[in-house]
């Protein structure tokens, strides 16, 4: 029978209560399941800064040490009454603090690090979150075992930073090395290179690596446990009572992960949808039974009532804008403007082109660099470069857009009921998504605009 891949976030093993909630997860499976996990809440982030100022600084390695060993001491005390196992599993994860200790030392006495040292020394939050929750099932009588990546064999293309698996390199092998009768702890968020290297999935990444083993090991479901209700047709701090959404196909799900819905990082749905294994998503703080998923992601599609499934935004994306006249008109322009792009790393999500401008729709973080290496194009592109920052992203998502008229009307009359002014709009690159831009200031109104519009003006959405 195929198992079960679950995956507990960081906000998962928040406190100690959160623990108590996951073992009884855990039970409800009644079988033996694949659990991969994610750091400690806000630990990856520590690690970041660590590794930053171990360039410059030698206390960094004990100073991180002593605050990740302290971190859950408290809570193993609290949950195992077995002195004895608790001194095990401390002493397991002195183990993996003593080589991150001397990882940050090297750094320090070199004042420098590779990507491939980086890369392993961030995986360390993941190591220690599952021999943590490996030590904690045992105490509660789930045989459990922990699972690095590199004795799984979990690999990966071998970038650094952003890593994607090699399902050809993996798959059998993976498949193999979870096949015992036990639950298996893995720590998320890394794989390995096929050189042996450490090579992280992207921040967030530990979704993806769950998604990736549920592949491999053609699981019957990758179960999620969030510290939210599923998805929602929209933000719950933005919109007055957003409906949950029960149904939903691998498209709608990336689609809005990828216009910023934090629920599933956009990557989770690329190895599961050609199986066709389900996304089951589950609320930690609310009913723990495994039978009743808040939020399912399919291949089963749904057309509901009012087309848009859910409205959803981002922040995290800007403009760079290349003015001129006819710069639409020219051939090669926006090759050269790609190819600089592609060569400096920038993953470009839109353009949007006209006569006299092109827009591309890039993340704010790499927009100087993307200013900085398109501005030095050789021979140098007639037009005026300039960047758009005080934007927002809004899109609404749901299947039938494509095919059905008056969405986008909808759409922009509830905005201009509100007065709100759309920057750009976007329909028809994907047949499941109608996307605007905003100015940041007015992303609020207009995320309540539109949700009103679809979910609090027509009488009932059973279909979602
Ligand atoms: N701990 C990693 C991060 O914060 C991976 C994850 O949480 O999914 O990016
Ligand atoms: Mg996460």
């Amino acid at each position: 029978m195929s198992k079960t891949v679950v995956k507990f976030g960081g906000s998962n093993l928040k406190c100690k209560e959160d623990i108590g909630r996951v073992i009884q997860v855990v039970k409800n499976y009644q079988q033996p399941v694949v659990i991969v996990v994610s750091a400690f809440f806000g630990v990856t982030n520590y690690l970041i800064e660590s590794l930053e100022k171990a360039r410059h600084d030698e206390q960094v390695a004990t100073k991180t040490k002593e605050f990740l060993f302290n971190l859950k001491r408290e809570t193993l005390e609290l949950h195992i009454e077995d002195s004895g196992l608790v001194t095990s599993i401390l002493s397991e994860i002195g183990e993996l603090l003593d080589e991150l200790g001397k990882l940050l030392q090297g750094i320090a006495l070199t004042g420098d690090a590779s990507k491939a040292l980086e890369d392993h020394v961030l995986a360390y939050g993941e190591r220690i979150s599952a021999v943590f929750l490996t030590g904690i099932l045992n105490n509660h009588g789930i045989e459990s075992k922990v699972a690095f990546p590199e004795s799984i064999g979990l690999i990966t293309d071998g970038e650094f930073g952003n890593a994607s698996v090699d399902f050809v390199k993996s798959t059998n092998i993976v498949r193999e090395s979870l096949s015992g009768d036990f639950v298996y702890v893995i720590p998320g968020f890394y794989g390995l290179s096929a050189d042996g290297k450490t090579t992280l999935l992207g921040r967030g990444g530990s979704d993806y690596s769950a998604a990736a083993i549920a592949r491999c090991i053609g699981a019957s479901s990758l179960d999620i446990w969030k510290d939210v209700d599923g998805f929602l047709s929209g933000d719950p701090k933005i919109v007055d009572k957003p409906i949950q959404i029960q149904k939903l196909t691998y498209d709608e799900a990336a689609e809005l992960a990828y216009f910023g819905a934090k629920i599933l990082h956009p990557r989770t749905v690329e190895p599961l949808s050609d199986p066709h294994i389900p996304i089951r998503i589950f609320n930690i703080y609310g009913v723990l039974n495994v039978q009743e998923p808040l939020s399912v992601v399919s291949a089963e599609k749904i057309v509901s009532k009012g087309i848009i499934k859910s409205v959803t935004y981002s922040d995290d994306f800007g403009i760079l804008k290349i003015k001129g006249s006819g710069v639409g008109g020219k051939p090669g322009i926006l090759a050269k403007v790609t190819t600089a792009l592609l060569k400096a790393n920038i993953n470009i999500s839109s353009v949007l082109t006209a006569q006299t401008s092109i827009n591309i729709l890039i993340f704010k973080k790499d927009l100087s660099t993307a200013y900085a290496v398109v501005s030095v194009i050789d021979p140098p592109i007639a037009g005026r470069l300039q960047i758009v920052e005080d934007i927002t992203v809004i899109a609404a998502v749901g299947n039938g857009i494509a095919e059905n008229f008056g969405v986008a009307a909808r759409i922009f009359t509830a905005l201009a009921k509100n007065e709100i002014n759309v920057m750009m709009s976007c329909s028809g690159a994907s047949l499941i998504v109608s996307y605007f831009l905003v100015g940041i200031n007015d992303r609020t109104r207009a995320v309540k605009a539109i949700h009103h519009e679809f979910f609090e003006t027509i009488p009932a959405h059973t279909e979602l």
